[in-house]
């Protein structure tokens, strides 16, 4: 269990709630949602706590999946960097007559070439949420290095190792993000 590593956040978050909505923000979970489960969760000290141990409670309660972490320097952009990539790409893409997905396509290589990756896409419905980022240029070819891969194997299956083609994984692996756990909202 490594205490949460603080963001290498170029935005610069700096009051705890800042540390926090910057982890959020790379889980999915908006603020109001992450409050009320920390009162259920956490009880009435959360306030007290590091944002770190506070996020580690609620992961372990199964309220949020872990934040994907890396080996430095390799990092994830934060939604907000990423959409800001891909406004970027477009814009260009536009202008010049490329056709936008193909542009999407050569930025995210390029981004994947210098360790810089985009986040998790929200999970398919249809079979396990975990996820995984093949983050090694060691080990993986330009075809897989950055692509998000979302198990294959059915919701919910026991155990914590995952696979997808070729790609096995577990939740425990740098790059990997847990199956969001099937609570009721
Ligand atoms: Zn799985």
């Amino acid at each position: 269990m490594s205490s949460n590593p603080t963001p290498a956040a170029s935005d610069g978050p700096r009051t705890a709630e800042d540390v926090l909505r910057a982890q959020l923000a790379q889980t999915g979970t908006t603020p109001e949602r992450f409050r009320d489960d920390m009162a259920r969760v956490v009880g009435a000290h959360w306030a007290e706590m590091p944002p770190g141990a506070l996020f580690d409670a609620l992961a372990r309660a199964g309220r949020v999946p872990s934040p994907p972490h890396l080996p430095a320097p390799l990092r994830i952009l934060t939604p907000r960097q990423a959409r800001a990539v891909h406004d970027a790409v477009r814009a260009a893409a536009r202008r010049r007559g490329v056709r936008g997905e193909a542009a999407d396509e050569i930025s995210c290589d390029a981004l994947a070439a210098a360790g810089i990756f985009l986040p998790p896409p929200g999970p398919a419905p249809d079979t396990c949420g975990a996820r995984y980022l093949p983050h090694d240029a060691e080990e993986f070819g330009p075809e897989l290095l950055g692509q998000w891969q979302q198990c294959t194997d059915e919701p919910g299956h026991p155990g914590h190792e995952h696979a997808a083609g070729d790609t096995e994984w577990d939740d425990g692996d740098p790059g990997a993000v847990p199956a969001r756990p099937q609570t009721e909202a």
